[in-house]
């Protein structure tokens, strides 16, 4: 990704800020108010800079629980083909820029007290609240996809623990073996890291004697078997196969201690899965409140909360999301405008 320069940056937000001062704001976070940012994802930390950037004096705090989100550079580059990229400004830019940060899990908001409860047991009092949870699997109410079954087949979908569990069993597959990938009905929330997901299986595949990729594709995308199977190299063709949702490519039940899918075209047994879940905006989104039945949290083009007027809501987690990073920065420095 292209970073901006400070001075790029300070720019283009003043230019949206004289935006906002045309359009009119209601949410003004003014000086000694205290803003309250949950996620440290690419939106939530450049809501962070951002609102810095535009309210030297406010006080801006960052609540992110996984610790390993907010370390700038990590070493572990095996699972890079498994994870978000990571272009999200780190703890020590945050630091620099006067933003304070807390490592903790917002578990609930009392909107009407302004505090946000916290694993830990700690509250939070806010003036304003940002959320920048991201995405969580939804409940998919597939027969035997229980939590054992979301442990043994991981998802690594984000979760740089269970892609270090995938690539152990992939790195354990044997001659011959059967690797699946599943992809959730409906619309992708990341068609293109969809296929990225299928190159990055069949590398591991193609390296094994004899292995085999299914990719079991639910969803309703017409174009991602073309762009993955146009380049699958004629050596390994015969050892790859997609099934689209029309092909019978949609899972009907699972039985992880026996390695077996139903699906729609009949019953396949595997010997690794990357079951990737169909998702919703993140947990406390929801739980707050601002998630409407689709799942996704609906704002309006700065983030403003369609069901609550007080709250913003910023990347992944947003109803019309681009979901990308680009779309994730985009959306932080509309919402912090937003505040202008
Ligand atoms: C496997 C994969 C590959 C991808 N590849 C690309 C790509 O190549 N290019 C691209 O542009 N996009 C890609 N994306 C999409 C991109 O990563 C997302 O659009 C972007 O990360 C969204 O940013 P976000 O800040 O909204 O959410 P996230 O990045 O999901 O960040 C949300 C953060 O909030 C934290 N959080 C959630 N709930 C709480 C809570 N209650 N308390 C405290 N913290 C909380 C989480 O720990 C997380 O760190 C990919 C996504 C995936 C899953």
């Amino acid at each position: 990704m292209q970073r901006l320069s400070r001075r790029q940056f300070t720019l283009g937000l003043a230019a949206t800020s004289t935006l906002a001062a045309v359009v009119g704001s209601s949410m003004a976070l003014r000086s000694g108010q205290r803003a309250l940012i949950v996620g440290g994802g690419p939106a939530g930390a450049e809501a962070a800079l951002a609102l810095k950037s535009l309210h030297p004096a406010a006080s801006v705090l960052l609540v992110e629980r996984d610790p390993r989100r907010l370390v700038r550079e990590h070493g572990d580059t095996t699972t890079s083909a498994f994870v978000r990229p990571r272009l999200e400004a780190g703890l020590a830019n945050l630091k620099a820029a006067g933003v304070d940060v807390v490592l903790d899990d917002v578990t609930g908001i009392d909107w009407r007290a302004g505090r946000a409860e916290l694993f830990s047991g700690r509250g939070l009092a806010f003036d304003r609240l940002l959320l920048a949870p991201g995405t969580a699997p939804r409940d998919e109410g597939i027969p035997g996809l229980d939590a054992v079954a979301r442990h043994a087949w991981p998802a690594a979908w984000g979760s740089e623990r269970e892609a270090r569990r995938l690539l152990v069993q992939l790195h354990r597959l044997k001659t011959g073996g059967q690797v699946v990938l599943r992809l959730p009905e409906g619309e992708l929330v990341h068609p293109a890291a969809a296929v990225s997901r299928a190159f990055a299986l069949m590398a591991h595949v193609s390296r094994r004697p004899g292995a085999r990729l299914t990719v079991l594709d639910g969803s309703t995308d017409p174009h991602l078997s073309d762009r993955f199977m146009a380049a699958v190299p004629a050596s390994l063709s015969h050892r790859v196969e997609w099934i689209a949702a029309g092909s019978g490519g949609r899972v009907r039940s699972v039985d992880a201690a026996a390695g077996l899918i139903e699906t729609e075209a009949g019953s396949i047994r595997a010997d690794v899965v990357n079951f990737v879940p169909a998702l919703e905006a993140g947990t406390i989104a929801r739980t707050a409140g601002l998630a409407d039945a689709s799942g996704w949290c609906p704002c309006d083009a700065q983030g403003r909360s369609v069901l609550r007027a007080e709250a913003l809501v910023l990347g992944d987690a947003q109803r019309s999301a681009l979901r990308t990073v680009a779309g994730a920065l985009q959306s932080a420095r509309n919402a912090a405008v937003a505040l202008a």
